[in-house]
Parts: C-alpha cells; sequence; structure tokens
C-alpha cells in the first residue's frame, strides 16, 4: 500500500487535455451511419478525436476546418467519389501530406488503382475489422511522421496547470488487477502499443465513482486513460 501513498489527495481534471496538437484526429468519410459508428467507437476507445463526414463535400469542409492526422474513406460517396476526394486533398497545400486510407467495398481491380494514383496510401477491403482499420491507420501515421519530422507532437501542457479540486476520500484504492481489465491502447504520440500499469479507483463517492488506468510507452512516457471520459492524456 506504501507504493500508492502517492494517491493519497490526488487531484483530478476538470477538462481532460484534448488540444488538437496533441490530440490524433481521423476524419471518417462514409456514407454508412453504421460503418461511422463502429468507426467512432473503436477511434475513440483508442484515444482518437472523431471527425466524420456523410459524403465528399462534407469531407473537404471538415478537413479544412480541422486537418486530421489521418483520413479514413470510402470510395462510393455522394457528391463528390472517393478517388475526386482523394485528388482534391492531395492538390490542396493544407491537405496534401494527410495519410488517406482507403476502406471500401469497391472491389473492381481498376477502379483501387485509380485510387491509389489518385493519392491514396493504402487501400483496404470490406469488412475490414476496427483493428486492422486502426492498425493501418497507425502505421500511414507513423510512416506520415518519419518522414516529416518538424511538428512537435510533444509539446503538452503541464498537468499541473490542470489542477483544480482535491478528491475527497471515500473508497479510494489502486490495483493492478482491476475488475473489469484494462483496455489495449496504442501511444498516441508513436502509435505502439501501450503497456498497461495500474488502476486508480476514486472519485467524490460511491455513487460517482471514477477509475483511471495507467499506461506507459517506452518512447513516449506515461499516459492516463480516465473511463468515464474515455479520454488518452500524457501525465
Ligand atoms: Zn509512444
Amino acid at each position: 500500500m506504501v507504493k500508492y501513498a502517492r494517491f493519497e489527495g490526488m487531484a483530478v481534471t476538470a477538462s481532460p487535455l484534448s488540444s488538437p496538437a496533441t490530440t490524433p484526429r481521423v476524419l471518417v468519410v462514409d456514407g454508412d451511419a453504421d460503418n461511422r459508428e463502429l468507426y467512432r467507437d473503436s477511434f475513440t476507445l483508442a484515444g482518437w478525436t472523431v471527425t466524420e463526414a456523410v459524403d465528399g463535400r462534407e469531407a473537404l469542409v471538415q478537413a479544412l476546418m480541422a486537418k486530421p492526422w489521418v483520413v479514413v474513406m470510402e470510395l462510393r460517396l455522394p457528391l463528390i467519389d472517393g478517388v475526386s476526394l482523394c485528388e482534391i486533398l492531395r492538390q490542396d497545400k493544407a491537405t496534401a501530406a494527410v495519410p488517406i486510407l482507403v476502406v471500401t467495398s469497391e472491389t473492381r481491380p481498376a477502379q483501387l488503382a485509380r485510387a491509389e494514383r489518385a493519392g491514396a496510401n493504402a487501400v483496404l477491403i470490406k469488412p475490414s475489422t476496427p483493428d486492422v482499420v486502426i492498425a493501418e491507420t497507425q502505421r500511414l501515421v507513423q510512416a506520415a511522421r518519419t518522414k516529416t519530422v518538424s511538428t512537435p507532437f510533444r509539446e503538452l501542457p503541464s498537468p499541473a496547470g490542470h489542477r483544480t479540486a482535491l478528491v475527497k476520500a471515500h473508497h479510494r484504492h489502486a490495483t493492478r488487477v482491476p475488475d473489469v481489465p484494462a483496455i489495449t491502447l496504442m501511444c498516441p504520440i508513436c502509435t505502439q502499443p501501450l503497456r498497461y500499469q495500474e488502476t486508480f479507483v476514486g472519485g467524490v463517492n460511491s455513487r460517482h465513482a471514477e477509475r483511471w488506468d495507467y499506461y506507459e510507452c517506452a518512447r513516449c512516457g506515461r499516459f492516463q486513460y480516465r473511463l468515464r471520459t474515455r479520454k488518452l492524456r500524457h501525465v
């Protein structure tokens, strides 16, 4: 128990860090609501911020409003089809370097080849499981990052600056074997799998319990995943 003494009087974070520069953002472009929901849930669990678009035109607006780290798109889209969307994204200076992952029900080789010529970095054929889509997305982001090393992705605010209120003790405890196992997460900075370390259960009272899972990336340091908000942040 001594090991966890540092959790006594632990501070809670009123608003999880989610500045655009440090939160990985994916733009999901798919006309099918079920597909978008599946992507949204899966990426959110993996610590991503998800922006959605139902057609090519909305995708362009979204991509220019908040530049995504990566675009996951269907080729079969209303208004502006996927191949044209790839071309437009590649031509715009703001989005020219953003990786594009096509996940499509299109199977005709000529169409898939057109998508790659238009600027898609990788193509997956549906059905693709969320795990595969996320893994491929992370691979593309990492590959893009090694090409452009100038962006300061590790410029994170100090957690101390966000401390606002102390938790009153009720039934706080720390454990390495929580009732519900910790989920698998990827490092949002270098995209490698995070190593689970420990869980802290706290909150203002038992009705409003909170749980934070702590993870470590060998390269990027320690991360906190708050289950209630499903936010992963660097600590
Ligand atoms: Zn990392």
